[in-house]
C-alpha cells in the first residue's frame, strides 16, 4: 500500500525535509526552551485553496492555493506569496517555517507564513492573472488581514498583484487596508526602498561577512544566481562596490565575463530578451562551468535546492550568501563546510526584503511615510546589529552561521511561546 510520509518525518523528501533536519541540528543547543521545540516542527495552520477562473477564451480553469502560517508566537504571520507551476503544500511549508526563523533572526515583530498558486504565470494575460489573484486573495481572505497575517512579493508576483490582493481584501470587508500586504506600489501604501530591499540586504550582510574574513569587495570576483528581484539588485551593488560580476544563469542559460559583466547593459538585455542567455559583451557557458566559476562569492539567488551534493564540489567561492530561500541542502552544507566555504545563510542573508516590509506595515499603521534614506538607515542598521549578535553565537558554540542564526532566532520564538503559555 502507498503511503504518504508523515510531515513530522526528517526523512521527507523536499524543502520540509531539510527543514526538519534544520530544526534537528538546533536542538541540542535550545537548553530548557527544549520542551517547546515540537511547536517549530508543525505548521499552526494550512489552507488549501480552490482557485478557478474564467479564462479568456471562456473555459474554466481551476488552480490550487495554499497560505500557511508557521508560527505566530511573536506576532501575525508575514511572508510572501509565489506563483509557481511547481508550488507544492510541503514546499509553502517549508517557506512560512523559513519566514519565522528569519522574522525572529532580525527581530521583527512577525511570525511566519508564506502562500502561493501551482500556476506557471507565463501561460496567463494580465486579465487572467489578475482574475487568479483576486480570487486566491477572497479564497485566504478568512485567515489574513493588517493584524493577522500579512502577503508580501516573492517568485513571481510584484507591486501589481500586491495592488490587487488589496484592493480585492479591502473591496470584501469594506474598509481601507493598507496593512493587509506590503511590497505594494507607492501610490496605494508602498514604502520607499522596498523594491531594492532584499538585493540591499544581501549586499549589507555580505559586505559584512567579508570584512569579518578580511575579503575586499572591492575587485573581489562574484558568481550571481538568478538575475529577478534579489540578484540582480545585489549584482548591481557589489558591482557599484567595485566587485567584478564574473558569472550570471538565469533561467534562460548562464553567461560569464572575466574582466567583469556590465550590470547596465545586462539589465537593459533582459528587459528586451527576458533572460541573461545571448548576452553579446559575455560568453555563453554551461551549467556546471556556471557553478565552477572562479571566484570568491557566489550568490544563490533563484529557487531553493540549487546547490545539492552533485555541485557542491564544483564550488570555488570562499563564501556563498543565500539570497534565495532554501538553496542549499544539508548534504551540500556539509560538502561546503569541509571545503572550508563560509555559507551565509538564507535566514538573515534575505531577510531584508522583509524588514523593509516591516516598515512599510509601520508605516500604514500611522499613515506617515519615510524618507528613502531613513529606510536604507534603519534597514542596514538592524541587519547589521542582527548579523553581529548571529556571528558572536556562531564563535561561541562553535557551529554554522546557519545553526547559529537558528539559535538565535529559535531561542526568541520559544521563549515568546514559553511566556504565553498553552490554551487553554
Ligand atoms: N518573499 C520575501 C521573503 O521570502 C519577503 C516576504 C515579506 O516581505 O513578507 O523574505
Amino acid at each position: 500500500m502507498h503511503t504518504l510520509p508523515s510531515y513530522l518525518d526528517p526523512q521527507h523528501l523536499g524543502p520540509w525535509g531539510i527543514y526538519l533536519q534544520q530544526i534537528d541540528r538546533v536542538t541540542p543547543y535550545l537548553g530548557s526552551l527544549t520542551r517547546w521545540v515540537e511547536t517549530l516542527k508543525r505548521p499552526k495552520r494550512a489552507l488549501v485553496v480552490d482557485v478557478p477562473i474564467a479564462l479568456d477564451n471562456g473555459t474554466i480553469a481551476h488552480f490550487e492555493g495554499y497560505r500557511v502560517q508557521h508560527n505566530m508566537s511573536r506576532g501575525p504571520g508575514k511572508g510572501g506569496v509565489r506563483f509557481h507551476q511547481d508550488v507544492t503544500l510541503p514546499e509553502v511549508m517549508a517557506l512560512s517555517a523559513w519566514m519565522s526563523i528569519k522574522n525572529a533572526a532580525v527581530n521583527v515583530p512577525f511570525g511566519g507564513a508564506k502562500g502561493g498558486i501551482r500556476v506557471d504565470p507565463r501561460t496567463l494575460s494580465q486579465a487572467e492573472l489578475e482574475r487568479l489573484t483576486r480570487r486566491y486573495t477572497s479564497e485566504i481572505g478568512i485567515i489574513i488581514g493588517p493584524t493577522k497575517d500579512i502577503p508580501a512579493p516573492d517568485v513571481n508576483t510584484n507591486e501589481k498583484v500586491m495592488a490587487w490582493m488589496m484592493d480585492t481584501y479591502a473591496t470584501n470587508i469594506g474598509e481601507t487596508a493598507t496593512g493587509v500586504v506590503t511590497g505594494k506600489p507607492i501610490s496605494v501604501g508602498g514604502s520607499l526602498g522596498r523594491r531594492e530591499a532584499t538585493g540591499r540586504g544581501v549586499f549589507t550582510i555580505g559586505t559584512e561577512a567579508a570584512r569579518r574574513t578580511g575579503l575586499s569587495i572591492a575587485g573581489a570576483r562574484i558568481a550571481v544566481q538568478g538575475f529577478g528581484n534579489v540578484g540582480s539588485v545585489a549584482a548591481r551593488l557589489f558591482s557599484e562596490a567595485g566587485a567584478h560580476i564574473v558569472a550570471i544563469q538565469d533561467h534562460t542559460g548562464s553567461v560569464a565575463n572575466d574582466k567583469g559583466l556590465d550590470m547596465a547593459a545586462l539589465q537593459a538585455h533582459v528587459a528586451a530578451e527576458g533572460g541573461v542567455k545571448g548576452f553579446k559583451s559575455a560568453q555563453d557557458i554551461s551549467s556546471s562551468d556556471f557553478w565552477s566559476t572562479k571566484c570568491d562569492i557566489l550568490i544563490p539567488a533563484a529557487l531553493e535546492g540549487q546547490i545539492t551534493q552533485d555541485n557542491a564540489g564544483l564550488i570555488q567561492a570562499q563564501m556563498v550568501i543565500e539570497g534565495a530561500n532554501g538553496p542549499t541542502t544539508p548534504e551540500a552544507d556539509d560538502i561546503l563546510k569541509d571545503k572550508g566555504v563560509l555559507v551565509v545563510p538564507d535566514v538573515i542573508a534575505n531577510a531584508g526584503g522583509v524588514t523593509v516590509s516591516y516598515f512599510e506595515w509601520v508605516q500604514d499603521f500611522s499613515s506617515f511615510f519615510w524618507s528613502e534614506e531613513e529606510i536604507n538607515e534603519r534597514l542596514v542598521s538592524i541587519m547589521k546589529k542582527a548579523f553581529a549578535s548571529i556571528w558572536d553565537t556562531a564563535q561561541q558554540h562553535k557551529v554554522s552561521l546557519r545553526t547559529a542564526t537558528y539559535i538565535v532566532a529559535c531561542t526568541r520564538i520559544l521563549t515568546a511561546r514559553d511566556l504565553r503559555g498553552l490554551y487553554p
